[in-house]
């Protein structure tokens, strides 16, 4: 698998005006995107660092995967994304080596992009997502 960058930083927040603000008065940096992402029950918003995105996401539900993670482990970061080419193909590599897959098919995530989860439990305690842009 060729990994050709960090595509974004998932981080798991509260509440998502109050932390938009800490990034855009704060930090200077500029949201240019929020998103509800209905079936991971989230809302996320976007800010560009480089070619790095930052990824805030807020839990729409209490039930949902960041909800729970909040609960568990409080605010923070929550996953990091690795941009690659062929998803499709890079997914049975991965479960080929040995890796715990979360998603075993890319699913749309935020953005448009084909994205899936690999188990913290294979990749020594980070929740780690690939995605891919698909034109
Ligand atoms: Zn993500």
């Amino acid at each position: 698998m060729n990994i050709s960058h960090i595509e974004h930083i998932g981080i798991a927040v509260l509440n998502l005006n109050e932390a938009i603000s800490f990034y855009e008065e704060k930090l200077g940096l500029k949201c240019y995107c929020i998103e509800e992402v209905k079936d991971q029950k989230v809302k996320t918003a976007f800010f560009l660092v480089g070619q790095t995105k930052i990824e805030l996401l807020e839990s729409t539900e209490p039930d949902g995967p960041i909800g729970k993670f909040i609960e568990k482990k409080g605010q923070g970061i929550h996953h990091i994304a690795f941009a690659v080419n062929m998803i499709e193909n890079v997914l049975p590599e991965l479960e080929n080596n040995g890796i715990q897959l979360i998603d075993k098919l890319p699913r749309k995530g935020a953005e448009g992009l084909d994205i899936a989860f690999l188990h913290p439990k294979s990749t020594h305690g980070v929740l780690m997502e690939i995605c891919e842009e698909k034109k």
